[in-house]
């Protein structure tokens, strides 16, 4: 089976008296080790499409299958165990812990999964150090670049080793260079370990160095 299966999907949000209808069937299959680009005008849904792909948001029809299995059904606890276990997300802003360091920020959810401390470090500074972040370890947010920053984001996101990443517009805060790099880290994450991941993003010139690409139109997913 593929590892992420989207199944005619439909999504809607009431606004009001009115119901928007976001998702109207969309359908999407993902194997492992494979970086697809989305792209499409805001509004479109694409936060939404990755909130319902991550098992963040239950679609109201469709499937979203793991492994061949289905997930829609499963109640709050076991979705909220398959996401931990199985799927890592990436924001436009990086959220770090400012008080804490690179390191930490990339050990704490390696410890809320239940890792022993020792262990979740030596995984959290070999992830930096594979990153080009091992000089800027015991650095604050603060202290890093914004390219810094997000690579220690996406160290974050994997620190689980989660098989699917999800990146909503990672580098609509940064600059052209930085971005490239950004990209060539999920890229070369994917290569190294059969991630797969969904890059939600604006940037055409960048899109175009994932594997595929796909965009939304009226709600439903078409090749770009
Ligand atoms: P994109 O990521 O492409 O900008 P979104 O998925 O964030 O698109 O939003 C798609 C549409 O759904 C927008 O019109 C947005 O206002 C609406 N929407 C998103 N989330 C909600 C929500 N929780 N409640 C109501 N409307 C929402
Ligand atoms: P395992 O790989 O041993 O199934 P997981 O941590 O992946 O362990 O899953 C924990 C529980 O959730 C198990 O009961 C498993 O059968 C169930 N499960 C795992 N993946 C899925 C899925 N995609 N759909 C439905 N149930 C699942």
């Amino acid at each position: 089976a593929p590892l992420l299966e989207l199944d005619r999907v439909v999504r809607r949000y009431r606004q009001g008296a009115e119901a928007l209808e976001v998702l109207s069937g969309a359908s999407l299959t993902l194997h492992a080790g494979e970086v697809v680009a989305l792209v499409a005008p805001s509004g479109t849904g694409k936060s939404t499409l990755l909130h319902v792909a991550g098992l963040l948001e239950r679609p109201d029809e469709g499937e979203v299958y793991l492994d061949g299995r289905p997930t829609v059904a499963l109640d709050d606890a076991a979705r909220t165990t398959l996401r931990r276990n199985h799927v890592g997300f990436v924001y436009q802003f990086h959220h770090l812990l400012p008080e804490f360091s690179a390191l930490e920020n990339v050990v704490l959810p390696q410890l809320i999964r239940g890792l022993a401390a020792g262990e979740a470090k030596r995984r959290a500074s070999e992830l930096l150090g594979y990153l080009g972040l091992g000089a800027r370890l015991s650095h604050r947010p603060a202290e890093l670049s914004g390219g810094e920053q997000q690579r220690v984001a996406i160290a974050r996101a994997v620190a689980n080793a989660p098989r699917l990443l999800f990146a909503d517009e990672p580098t609509g805060n940064l600059d052209p260079g930085t971005s490239a790099h950004v990209f060539e880290t999920m890229t070369a994450l994917a290569r190294a370990s059969g991630l797969a991941a969904v890059v939600a993003t604006h940037n055409l010139e960048l899109a175009a160095t994932l594997d595929r690409r796909i965009t939304l139109r009226d709600g439903v997913l078409v090749d770009a």
